[in-house]
């Protein structure tokens, strides 16, 4: 019976000589992501706590709207750099599990060929009568048999001594891959949590810089002051661009200006909720110019796409604007994509007609995901639906 055991001990350990070091290396690079992503998780929630602490502060000293929607727009950033480092970890766990599995399959396959090996070549052994410890091994009657038979061959087994230590090595390694896998199940599942945990902040997070905006825009004297950061805005913007596209010129990096041949930034909606000029505006009662169109409909998640090829002049946050990105179709023509949750280009950028810029939402003075678009020809705004055919009509 003893026996039998040690043999079965042998072949464990003669499989793991051969077959213990596997894939280490992609192993190890994984889990080096992995921790370095924990760590940037650690650096991104320590950032969030100390806005949140300047957002109280603010809120309690009443700060001005812009400010405090400012601060909400960057800890909604922070969620989402959040949401995508934990997508990212899942993502590596779920590559370091397949590997470990893969290893963990394969030395179990090698196990059982070894084993059967080992027995055959014991068999052999007994048939023709070699010596052989292994064989003595084999054979002992019972445990105080071999445990003398160990004594005897105790020589010829200290040349074996360095085998036997590693083979105790890539056992243990293998034991530590079970672990490692085991390990790895959980965390995924931790990111999962995490992940939903985060989904669920983002959306109230969202909710709350909404609400703050309606607050405000039903309170006269409050609303008159976004919409004259707003005004101050544009025009900051606007002598941004001459300045820019001077510049492109001087350069002989300005395309010809031609008009027209704009498709829509998005391709989730066509609903225009806010038309292009002057409206009278029911909080104010004042008569107010809307520079562009806001498309509805577009959620949180709706790609951006350049309306007619360019060159990216500007992609920055504004106070009003909120993450806008401004392109350019050669002198005095321009293209405007406001509040937009994340921008996905950088100035100096060429894009092609239909190439993604970033992605709607609700970022600066809005209350609630769309997509301001403005269409600027010869330094002038113009009317986007002129060009945007097949609008819906949602405004009264
Ligand atoms: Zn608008």
């Amino acid at each position: 019976m003893k026996t039998r055991v040690f043999a079965l001990l042998m072949a464990f350990c003669m499989m793991l000589v051969i077959f213990g070091e596997c894939a280490v290396p992609t192993m190890a690079s994984t889990q080096a992501e992995i921790d370095k992503l924990k760590e940037q998780a650690l650096e991104i929630t320590k950032n969030k706590k100390d806005l949140q602490k300047e957002i109280d502060r603010l809120k309690a000293e009443a700060k001005d709207a812009n400010t405090q929607k400012e601060l909400l727009d960057k800890q909604n950033d922070m969620i989402r750099e959040e949401l995508k480092n934990a997508e990212e970890q899942i993502e590596k766990y779920e590559k370091l599990i397949e590997q470990t599995k893969e290893e963990l399959a394969l030395a179990e396959k090698e196990e059982e060929e070894q084993h059967e090996l080992f027995c055959s070549r014991v068999r052999a052994m007994e048939e023709n009568g070699t010596v052989s410890y292994w064989a003595v091994l084999f054979n002992a009657s019972d445990f105080t048999d071999l445990l003398s038979t160990l004594d005897d061959v105790g020589e010829i087994m200290e040349n074996d001594q360095r085998i036997f230590d590693e083979m105790r090595e890539i056992r243990k390694s293998i034991e530590e891959k079970k672990a490692t896998l085991e390990q790895c199940l959980v965390e995924a599942e931790e990111q999962r949590k995490l992940l939903e945990e985060k989904r669920k902040e983002l959306q109230a997070k969202l909710d709350e810089s909404t609400a703050l905006i309606q607050k405000i825009s039903a309170n006269k004297e409050q609303y008159l002051k976004l919409l004259r950061a707003e005004e101050a805005e544009a025009k900051s913007i606007d002598a941004q661009i001459r300045k820019l596209q001077a510049q492109l010129a001087a350069n002989g990096n300005s395309a010809p200006a031609t008009k027209g041949g704009y498709i829509w930034p998005v391709t989730t909606s066509k609903k225009i909720s806010s038309p292009f000029g002057s409206r009278i505006n029911p909080v104010t009662g004042r008569s107010e110019t809307h520079k562009g169109v806001d498309i509805a409909g577009v959620f949180y998640s709706s790609n951006v796409i350049a309306a007619k090829a360019g060159t990216v002049i500007i992609s920055q946050y504004g106070s009003s604007y909120g993450n806008y990105v401004v392109v350019s179709h050669g002198t005095g023509n321009t293209t405007l994509y406001a509040h937009l949750s994340k921008r996905s280009v950088k100035v100096g950028d060429t894009v092609a007609q239909g190439a993604v810029l970033g992605v709607t939402g609700s970022t600066g003075n809005s209350t609630g995901p769309h997509l301001h678009f403005e269409i600027t020809e010869g330094g002038s705004r113009v009317d986007p639906l002129k060009y945007l055919t097949g609008y819906i009509k949602g405004w009264s």
